[in-house]
């Protein structure tokens, strides 16, 4: 059984979840939502969001603030003193379950940040490896925000869906980090942030003709030509 079968999800509850663009455009799709529905940038003056993984975002407002783009938190219904995940559908609490049962409300569009929680690649890019989750992902010691109740261990997870997850997660990464560099060359608003977004991930589409492909074509690979 996997650890987060009747957890409190004490993970949607800790972390500023980090979102590419590819994430933004699959949410607004699926879940038929607007862009400030569920999207909000965190101040990460010490990195401690992106951790060097996910681009940092300026903004012409406060130039020199640099920014996460993360999901939005809302309060908690069962436990006001804390946040969680906006998408984070939370069971009443009992007796059983006195944190109570939580679950995404979002699963199968969920961002790349949650899908690969908790593993990573590893240096050579072929392996899954899962790290050690700490007690707590938040400083406030809530019991609220206590993560995974046992060590994961890999038959856990899915060995083939691990990886391609995260083989897409580090992609996905990869070309947001290439847009915040084009961004924060001339940084505008927040507000203009949205069309940016769809801009650019609308132009990762084209169509080609035949004939262009073919002319793409170094005529050292006759395989490829036509007949
Ligand atoms: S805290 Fe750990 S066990 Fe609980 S839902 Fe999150 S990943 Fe699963
Ligand atoms: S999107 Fe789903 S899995 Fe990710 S933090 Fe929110 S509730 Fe948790």
């Amino acid at each position: 059984m996997s650890p987060c079968q009747n957890c409190h999800a004490g993970c949607c509850r800790s972390f500023a979840v980090s979102i590419t663009g590819a994430d933004i455009i699959r949410i607004e799709r699926d879940l038929k939502l607007n862009f400030w529905d569920f999207v909000c940038r965190w101040e990460d003056r010490e990195g401690l969001i992106t951790r060097g993984q996910a681009p940092q975002f300026y903004f012409d407002d406060e130039p020199e603030v640099p920014f996460a783009i993360c999901l939005m938190h809302s309060q908690s219904q069962f436990f006001p003193q804390s946040t969680k995940c906006r998408f984070l559908m939370e069971g009443a609490p009992d007796r059983d379950f006195p944190l109570g049962e939580a679950r995404c409300g979002i699963y199968g569009s969920r961002p790349s940040a949650c899908r690969i929680f908790p593993t990573r690649l590893s240096s050579s890019g072929q392996i899954a490896e899962i790290y050690d989750i700490p007690s707590h992902g938040r400083h406030e010691q809530l019991p609220i925000y206590e993560l995974c109740p046992r060590p994961w261990i890999p038959a856990d997870l899915d060995p083939v869906q691990t990886v391609e997850d995260l083989v897409i997660a580090r992609f996905e990464q990869l070309f947001f980090q290439q847009l915040a560099r084009v961004w924060n060359k001339s940084p505008q608003s927040w507000a203009s942030f949205p069309d940016f977004i769809r801009f650019v991930y609308e132009k990762r589409l084209i169509r080609k003709t035949a004939d262009e492909l073919e002319a793409e074509i170094p005529a050292t690979i006759p395989f490829f030509r036509a007949a």
